[in-house]
């Protein structure tokens, strides 16, 4: 039996619904099914698995996801989507669609609610890409109980997220989301295959949750502190840009010979610093800080 997937039929829906897409929600719809399969594929999903969606926009991918996986929640901001999905998938019992803000709803109690039965836990989303980092940054700093993250973004800020030291795409976000997870380049998204097209090219991005962070510190908040420093004023020396955004209460001599202690050279750029690197500031950090 033939059967049009909900992408097929993007732009019927649209009419039967009378919906206007809105822009500033991030509204580019997918319709292309074998995108739409690679994103699904890359979850690595069984008849066990608990999904969190963002952004189901009208289904196009939650119809792919209900198919592989136990349970399929949807969590849409946009108030005029609830009832053309509820209706889409009426006799779909394991898609869940819930009206909330990504930024806002609590993902633990979604999880608590939904998956006890399931084995596996992931995040599959197109996402809205005017928020991208945050809703990112969210669901690893939570720490959910995520075996991966699934997501289409924005070329670039994929870009970013798979950057390794030393290149121009290396940043705070890439040790972030490094930190907690390995990183892959699944496939790269040309911009026709939405609806309407968006302005940037897209692609998709599986984040894996590592068992342990990728280095061992003994505060986090201090690495974290001294990785955004270190990147925030990039084409400066490590010395100048910590002296400058976290340390301007000692001397910048003081702040070069902590670097030296730590083996890290104080003339170098911030964006060639490894993560192990940015561990071993942090604990000379600590060690230095209590001997003075
Ligand atoms: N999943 C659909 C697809 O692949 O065709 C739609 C993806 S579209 C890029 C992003 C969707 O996220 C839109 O439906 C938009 O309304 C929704 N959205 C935007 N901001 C959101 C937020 N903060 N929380 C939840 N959904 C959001």
């Amino acid at each position: 039996m033939s059967h049009r997937t909900i992408s097929q039929n993007t732009k019927q829906i649209l009419a039967k619904y009378k919906l206007g897409l809105k822009k500033s929600l991030g509204q580019n719809f997918l319709t292309d099914d074998r995108v739409l399969e690679r994103i699904v594929d890359a979850a690595d999903l069984d008849e066990q698995a608990g999904v969190i969606e963002i952004g189901p926009g009208i289904g196009a991918l939650t119809e792919r996801l209900s198919e592989r996986a136990k349970k399929v929640v949807a969590v849409e901001l946009d108030q005029r989507l609830i009832p053309v999905l509820r209706e889409i998938f009426e006799k779909q019992s394991n898609i869940e669609v819930i009206h909330g803000d990504a930024l806002k709803v609590d993902f633990h109690e979604i999880i608590s609610e939904n998956f006890g039965e399931c084995n596996s836990i992931h995040v599959v989303a197109n996402l809205p890409y005017y928020v991208t980092s945050p809703i990112l940054i969210r669901l690893l700093e939570e720490r959910l109980p995520l075996q991966n993250i699934v997501i289409m973004i924005q070329k670039e800020v994929a870009d970013r997220l798979v950057a390794k030291p030393g290149t121009k795409d290396y940043g705070s976000l890439s040790v972030l989301v490094q930190y907690y997870t390995e990183t892959s380049l699944v496939t790269k998204v040309p911009s026709h295959v939405f609806v309407p097209r968006p302005n940037v090219d897209s692609a998709v991005v599986k984040l894996s949750r590592r068992p342990e962070p990728a280095v061992n510190v003994s505060n986090e908040g201090l690495f974290f502190k001294i990785v955004r420093a270190s990147f925030a004023q990039r084409r400066k020396t490590l010395l100048n840009t910590l002296h400058s955004q976290l340390f301007s209460h000692l001397a910048k001599t003081d702040v070069a010979e902590f670097l030296t202690q730590a083996g890290i050279d104080p003339q170098r750029r911030g964006e060639t610093l490894h993560l192990a690197e940015f561990a071993v500031l942090t604990e000379a950090w600590e060690r230095f800080s209590q001997g003075r």
